[in-house]
């Protein structure tokens, strides 16, 4: 074998932190086997399992194929056709027997990375008909590594390590599922900072790298890795050197980290004065516990769609909605937690699978589109925020409102609800606050007369830029686009907050260090962001000078472009707190 020399590869840093381990790597809907290395005499066993699994790959398919044949016809069958071809396709055979005597690895390993390889060339063809095929061989990829299951104990084994994982992209529900325990960082091929799997990746706490060309050509399963989060690194085969600088710098900035949340009863307010509420996103149970340990006045955004589409079946029913709301608020009190019901779609879970496939799916059935047109579902949901509230501090607000129309719709089923919960003689608080997402353009443009009908505002400016600005937050090809200082983003910011009523920002602008004195010199009277930024976000606020930072803004809203405003909100930032910015 080849000496493994050091490689680094450059990715996008959507969540910072300093990982080190072996990685996994798992393609589109296909784990990595566990790597094991091989002896010569193992050598002629490792090619009898894989040629059983072949035979039994082979019958599978014929039966498939025929199966397919009777049912719908010949087209349909020839499908099989092909992936048996692809089976014992030469070019794959020939490659197969030349990284196995090269890598001396168990068979699933071997075969695994040259079907990628052959994968990854595919998807870069011209020709759209052989693109396509790469779901062939990646089903035929699929069906090999489970008919060489019986390797699969040991296979377990190595699974139950902690490691980085490696994976071309990965879906909102891929990145909620992942078990913490063991999962030390992710790297993606594709991704953007504002997906929702990078929004995730942030609250678990993961370091994480998006964006990572030929991320799948250039690992391999159980190689060992080092994630910088920070300076957007994933250094390959690291020398002892580069492993060593690594340890001493995790550990001075978890200790750097630590000093931060000892700071966490400290007020949020400017040097000046200024209080700027400062609370958490959340989305999963488990991360309940760290609202209090982060020092956050409450919930600014509860995502709860990820706790009503848990990927079961059904939604859970208005008394289980009831007790786990009811949890979170006895826990956050006396601070209040911000429910935003249900925001399906976009890249988040659909809300139902048969309508999953839209064309445009941000611009589709999301969000409040969706309670709003199953006013049963909705209710039951708003039944439960409200019976909650009657246990500490609750506030709903709706994602995706576009205009006073709908803000009127929901205000007159508030209302249906109301009156059900008096006629059951359920307790509610009757003053619970009501606000709307400012995250469509047309709903920013109207916030003068939507104060009529709501007491708040929360900006997700992780929606409103994509709206505004007509970036898809999940195409990585437009990434670079994505600025939520675009002008047109921070003209309708601004235009928002001046309608008067309290305004929080809780898209992941707000977690951005450089940016928070834009933020606060605009007003915001709120800033919510996950957990683990929190404490960085504190330090920042209490450092700041608010009349500087208005200033600064008032310069930052004439400015024609985004770097302008950038360069002006970070020359604030670094004069203010440069420690955080070591
Ligand atoms: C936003 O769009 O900024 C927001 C906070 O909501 P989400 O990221 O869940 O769409
Ligand atoms: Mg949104």
């Amino acid at each position: 074998m080849t000496p493994d020399v050091e490689i680094r590869l450059k990715g996008l840093p959507v969540s910072p932190g300093i990982s080190m381990g072996m990685l996994r790597v798992e393609a589109r809907g296909c784990a990595a086997p566990p790597l094991r290395s091989i002896t010569p005499e193992e050598t002629p066993h490792e090619w009898d399992r894989f040629e059983a699994a072949l035979q039994r790959t082979e019958e599978e398919l014929n039966s498939l194929r025929d199966r397919i044949r009777k049912v719908s016809g010949d087209m349909e069958a020839a499908i099989f056709d092909a992936q048996i071809l692809f089976l014992r396709d030469s070019m794959v055979m020939k490659a197969l027997h030349k990284e196995f005597d090269r890598r001396m690895q168990n068979m699933e390993s071997v075969y695994y990375a040259v079907v990628q390889n052959f994968m990854e060339a595919m998807r870069h063809v011209d020709d759209p008909y052989l693109r396509s095929r790469v779901t062939d061989m990646a089903d035929v990829l699929q069906r090999v590594l489970r008919n060489m299951a019986p390797a699969r104990s040991a296979a377990h084994a190595a699974d139950v390590e902690s490691h980085l994982l490696a994976a071309y992209d990965l879906t909102p529900s891929d990145t909620a599922d992942l078990d913490t325990s063991r999962v030390l960082g992710l790297v993606t091929e594709v991704g953007s900072a504002v997906s929702h799997t990078a929004i995730l990746a942030r609250s678990l706490g993961l370091p994480a790298l998006v964006d990572i060309p030929q991320l799948m050509l250039k690992t391999t399963n159980g190689q060992q890795a080092v994630l910088d989060g920070y300076n957007g690194l994933l250094i390959l085969n690291p020398t002892e050197e580069t492993t060593t600088h690594y340890r001493h710098l995790q550990a001075q900035k978890a200790k750097a980290y630590q000093a931060l949340v000892e700071m966490k009863d400290l007020p949020s307010e400017t040097r000046d004065g200024r209080r700027i509420r400062l609370a958490a996103n959340v989305q999963f149970a488990h991360e309940f516990d760290a609202i209090a340990r982060c020092g956050a006045e409450g919930v600014g955004l509860y995502r709860t769609e990820f706790f009503l589409l848990d990927g079961s079946s059904r939604l859970p029913d208005e008394e289980a909605q009831y007790r786990h709301y009811r949890e979170l608020v006895e826990k956050c009190a006396p601070h209040e937690v911000v429910f935003r019901t249900l925001d399906s779609g976009g890249d988040k879970l659909p809300f139902e699978k048969e309508d999953a496939k839209e064309d445009n799916p941000f611009l589709g059935w999301r969000g409040i589109r969706v309670s709003l047109s199953r006013p049963d579902i909705f209710k039951q949901q708003l039944r439960a925020i409200m019976r909650a509230s009657a246990h500490g501090r609750a506030a709903v607000m709706f994602p995706m409102v576009s205009g006073v129309t709908e803000v009127k719709e929901i205000r007159a089923i508030i209302d249906e609800c109301r009156a059900e919960l008096r006629a059951r003689g359920e307790a509610f608080d009757e003053q619970m606050r009501i606000g709307v997402m400012i995250e469509v353009p047309s709903a920013a443009m109207m916030a003068n007369v939507l104060t009529r009908y709501v007491d708040f505002f929360s900006i997700g400016t992780n929606d409103l830029t994509q709206y505004t600005i007509a970036v898809d937050r999940v195409n990585y090809r437009v990434a670079q686009m994505f600025r939520p200082t675009h002008p047109g983003v921070v003209r309708l910011i601004s235009h928002t907050i001046e309608a008067g009523i309290p305004t929080a920002i809780c898209g992941e602008m707000g977690g951005n260090l450089s940016l928070v004195p834009l933020l606060v010199g605009l007003g915001a009277s709120e800033i919510s962001v996950g957990t683990h930024r929190l404490p960085l976000i504190r330090f920042a606020i209490r450092h700041l000078d608010y009349e500087e930072c208005r200033q600064m803004a008032q310069q930052a809203l004439q400015a024609s472009d985004s770097k302008t405003i950038r360069a002006l909100s970070k020359a604030l930032a670094l004069k203010s707190y440069p420690s955080l910015f070591d």
